[in-house]
């Protein structure tokens, strides 16, 4: 089939979600709303209802058990992790006992007790002041619509009608639908709702599809088998896109693809510029299901584990053996390269699924989040301790507490880890060997009080996500304030040099593990400034160490001394993006 040519191109802009470029024709996903009869039973029937009721819960749970098995398959443990959360739903004492009470109480068939129960919790989720939560409603109403497909014996959606490949046009996705996604059959997917933490764009990242989501109502504008262009680096969708479009979409790939290519080159080659100086080239992980990843882009290392991620979507704390058993596995495949445990960084928007354990809070950036977190929890944090010590007797670890913005955080840290060893002494297991500590620069106190942080501590590593949020006062979450959030700002200049210049004069290594690592435009600015190491996302390395490999490092520290005089976040930019295209033009192929 050829692209309709009549038609108009219209352009729609939402939220970048996973980057590429796709064109195809579109799939409309249809969720299935379901049409649930109402029926008077006879009271004799209640039990034969009730059995009903717990065959379809028995048979929803090995539905979702068997998704589950796909997705480890596909993506891995961490992936799959959503679905203990459906388990559990399933599990809901709560909600099971009172659409049992409703059944008896109405003498109605048990889909409307069941879709009356589940629509009232729904109703109170969404309600809640609270994004996680609310994102949470889709896990329910995910859940409950199975439940009552199975007692109804229907089919879901019309998924299982989408045989060729083709652009997924959505409302939203749940998350059980993307996770059993053909990756071969899916080009792109672009949905009306959802944001950079919805499950569905966590997947489609992990699909590596490109994806566009946040376009509020492209629903309504998009026919089943329209033609279709996504740009998941951009944020744009192009609807019915011209011969025009399409031939310049066409060179744009041609362009990265070419690039990628010449920057895989070096993929083998040390990180260190044209003049020999090196630059350590980390990655960033969640868990060992990165490990392949970090070991194909040939990182140097583990330059940040987010810990946080083996406790988000649980509704209990894991424990220190469960704790252990994780580090250590990236620990020992790493080995002897470096891994830089972070501790628990939990709060603002990272949030355990037990809303007990994660307490509403007005400002939660602003909250009880990461070390804070830790402070106030010395059971929770021990348990980490405990389990990281043991774990770095397997290789060469390191430990990083996040979110310090005081030496008294910082020296209390430190008392705990040295009880958490004592404990492990006590039970016979002593891990008494020596161990690096850093701490994170993402506070602008921690900026201001760098010269005296760096004398109690052997390393730094600046999260420019939250320093940037934090010194220009930009939620990082907010895509209403998103143009705000400007990593090129002369503050955050001024901020990286007073942090480096205290390090340096301390003695101690720098590395800058935020996003802003991975972006290449700001590789000069960090090679200039003074930064010893970069940990990354690991698909970024490669553009990065090429650009690395053709930059000399005295051209960046000049680079550097010019942008800190520009009194404008837009001219560094602007100067910043002519040294990148001159780099990547002056030294294509
Ligand atoms: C940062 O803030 O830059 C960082 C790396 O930590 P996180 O994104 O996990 O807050
Ligand atoms: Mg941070």
């Amino acid at each position: 089939m050829e692209p309709n040519k009549t038609r108009k191109e219209i352009i729609f802009e939402g939220v970048p979600a996973s980057p590429g470029v796709a064109h195809g024709w579109s799939f409309v996903y249809i969720k299935q709303e379901v049409e649930i009869p109402r029926y008077q039973v006879d009271s004799n029937a209640h039990k034969a209802e009730i059995a009903r009721f717990e065959k379809a819960l028995l048979e929803t749970r090995k539905q979702i058990s068997d998704i589950r098995q796909q997705v480890v398959v596909k993506l891995g443990e961490d992936e799959a992790r959503i679905f203990d959360a459906h388990l559990l739903v399933l599990e809901d004492v709560a909600l099971i006992d009172e659409t049992i009470r409703a059944q008896k109480q109405s003498g109605l068939n048990i889909e409307v007790a069941f879709y009356d129960v589940s629509q009232r919790y729904i109703d109170v989720f969404k309600m809640m002041d609270d994004n996680y939560i609310k994102e949470r409603v889709s896990d329910i109403q995910d859940v409950a619509k199975r439940v009552l497909n199975v007692l109804l014996g229907q089919t879901p959606s019309n998924m299982g009608q989408f045989t060729e490949s083709k652009i997924i046009v959505a409302e939203d996705l749940e998350p059980s639908t993307t996770a059993t996604l053909d990756k071969s059959k899916v080009l792109g997917i672009i949905t009306d709702k959802g944001s950079r933490s919805s499950h569905a764009v966590i997947m489609a990242r992990s699909l590596q599809v490109p994806a566009v989501v946040g376009l509020h109502n492209i629903t309504e504008h998009i026919a089943p088998d329209d033609y279709i262009l996504v740009d998941g680096y951009d944020g744009k969708v192009i609807v019915n896109p011209t011969e025009n479009t399409l031939f310049t979409y066409g060179q744009y790939q041609r362009v990265r693809q070419t690039l990628q290519g010449v920057f895989e080159s070096s993929l083998d080659k040390p990180s260190t510029t044209l003049d020999g100086h090196s630059l350590k080239l980390m990655a960033n992980i969640g868990g060992v299901n990165n490990i392949d990843q970090c070991k194909n882009m040939r990182a140097e290392g583990v330059g940040l584990f987010r810990t946080e991620s083996i406790f988000l979507g649980r509704t209990d704390y894991p424990t220190e053996e469960e704790q252990y058993i994780a580090y250590k596995q990236v620990v020992e495949r790493m080995n002897p390269l470096p891994v830089v445990i972070r501790t628990l960084d939990l709060g603002g928007d990272k949030k355990m699924a037990n809303q007990h354990f994660s307490p509403k809070e007005e400002n939660p950036f602003m909250g009880l989040r990461a070390v804070r977190f830790c402070l106030e929890n010395p059971r929770i944090f021990k348990d980490q301790l405990r389990a990281i010590l043991r774990a770095g007797k397997h290789g060469n670890m390191k430990i990083m507490y996040p979110m310090i913005s005081g030496l008294e955080e910082l020296k209390q840290a430190n008392a705990l880890l040295e009880t958490a060893r004592q404990e492990l002494r006590d039970r016979g297991d002593a891990c008494d060997y020596p161990v690096e500590i850093g701490i994170m620069i993402e506070i602008p106190a921690a900026v201001m009080i760098a010269d005296i942080l760096a004398q109690h501590c052997s390393f730094f590593s600046i999260g420019t996500n939250d320093l940037i949020q934090y010194t220009l006062a930009v939620d990082r979450v907010n895509d209403q304030i998103a143009h705000l959030y400007e990593p090129s700002h002369p503050a955050i200049l001024r901020s990286l040099k007073t942090t480096i210049s205290a390090a340096q004069k301390q003695g101690i290594k720098v590395c800058v593990c935020g996003e802003m690592a991975s972006d290449p435009l700001y590789l000069p600015l960090l090679l200039g400034v003074g930064v010893n190491e970069l940990s990354l996302t690991a698909v970024a390395i490669p553009e990065i160490k090429y650009l690395l490999r053709n930059c000399t490092y005295e051209e960046t520290k000049i680079l550097f001394d010019i942008l800190l005089e520009q009194s404008d976040g837009k001219n560094v930019l602007n100067l910043l993006k002519s040294f990148y295209d001159r780099k990547v033009k002056e030294n294509k192929g």
